[in-house]
């Protein structure tokens, strides 16, 4: 488990303390583009509940979860890469490369993707 910082800055995105690239919003999701992109799409996908890592969900996160991925899927489509492929990543701690610690899906498409990740 991980202490949630209320002012990490997703948090302050999601505020609208600090600016973003907005791509879309509802009751429990935002979206919008990652500012240092590593590939043509590079979208996060964020809950507005407050967690912090994957660590931090809960049963209760079930449907959340799902709708962080659903989004995902919509916003692929959105933005044509949805036939051509794209890859759906979460990061949790530092070992797992998290350097933002409020939950997150990256959204990378546009290019080819490659496996192991680094
Ligand atoms: P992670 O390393 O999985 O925690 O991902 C954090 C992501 O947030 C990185 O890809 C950063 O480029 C991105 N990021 C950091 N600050 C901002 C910001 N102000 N607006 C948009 N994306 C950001």
């Amino acid at each position: 488990m991980s202490a949630y910082d209320k002012n990490n800055v997703f948090a302050k995105i999601l505020r609208k303390e600090i600016p973003a690239a907005p791509i879309y919003e509802d009751d429990r999701v935002a979206a919008f583009r990652d500012i240092s992109p590593q590939a043509p799409t590079h979208i996060l996908i964020v809950p507005k509940k407050p967690i912090a890592t994957p660590n931090d969900l809960t049963a209760e996160d079930a449907g959340l979860v799902g709708h962080l991925v659903l989004t995902a899927q919509k916003l692929a489509a959105e933005e044509g890469i949805a036939e051509s492929g794209y890859r759906i990543v979460i990061n949790c701690n530092a070992g797992g490369g998290q350097s933002v610690f409020h939950l997150h899906l990256h959204l990378l498409g546009g290019r080819q993707m490659h496996w192991p990740p680094g």
